[in-house]
């Protein structure tokens, strides 16, 4: 992940403010990578900025470890830390439509799991509007197989050790504009604007992740 080290930097999207209209609004999309993940960045800065040692993990790192932590270092490491986190792996997932149907060893995984990419969705959406309050939904990578899994606030899959592919953001701040109260029909909106490339190579990553952890326990052992 680029920039992942302290003084963390808010990359900007990699896309125009409106390239998610008419699905995701140019405002939302401004308030919330601009003010909403500019506030995390700011926080989480600010937390480290007197701990070098700190300064020197990596954000999945830093996440990771914060359990090992005291107050008042482990609660604002995992919510703005996460914060941080959370919103790269949202916003660096989405895209423009492009009209053609996805694909890839990923998609061919949810199949075979899910039955459909279909279904999928459709099991992924519940999990979405089943959440209290803020948080998210995940796809996620467990030890050899895909998950479905909400996470309240900005808690961070890292915390479980589990690989993230996809994130769902439904904090009321990622829709309230444009969907009100609605987050049904923005769940259905953002299913229009994933990027499935980009999920597909998340993907790939946690199967080689996966692997290296494999070598490492037994070196360990
Ligand atoms: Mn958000």
């Amino acid at each position: 992940m680029e920039n992942d080290k302290y003084p963390f930097v808010n990359l900007p999207l990699p896309y125009a403010y409106d390239a998610l209209e008419p699905f995701i609004d140019a405002q939302t999309m401004e308030i919330h990578h601009d003010k909403y993940l500019q506030n995390y960045i700011n926080r989480l800065n600010d937390t480290i900025k007197d701990y070098p040692e700190l300064q020197q993990l990596t954000l999945e790192e830093l996440i990771k470890n914060a359990v090992y932590l005291l107050d008042p270092l482990r609660i604002p490491i995992q919510n703005n830390g996460g914060g941080v986190y959370n919103h790269r792996i949202y916003f660096n997932g989405l895209q423009p439509p492009t009209g053609a149907p996805p694909k890839g060893r990923l998609i061919d995984m949810i199949a075979a799991q899910f039955g459909s990419l279909d279904n999928f969705l459709i099991i992924f959406k519940a999990e979405g509007m089943k959440i209290f309050g803020s948080g998210y939904t995940w796809l996620v990578f467990d030890n050899g197989k895909l998950r479905i899994i909400t996470m309240p606030n900005q808690n961070s899959p890292l915390l479980l050790n589990y690989c993230p592919i996809i994130a769902l953001d439904v904090w009321e701040h990622a829709y309230f504009l444009k969907h009100y109260y609605m987050r049904s029909a923005y769940i259905d909106d953002w299913m229009q604007v994933i990027n499935w490339d980009i999920a597909n190579q998340n993907y790939m990553q946690c199967l080689a992740n996966f692997g290296k952890a494999d070598v490492i326990t037994d070196v360990n052992e």
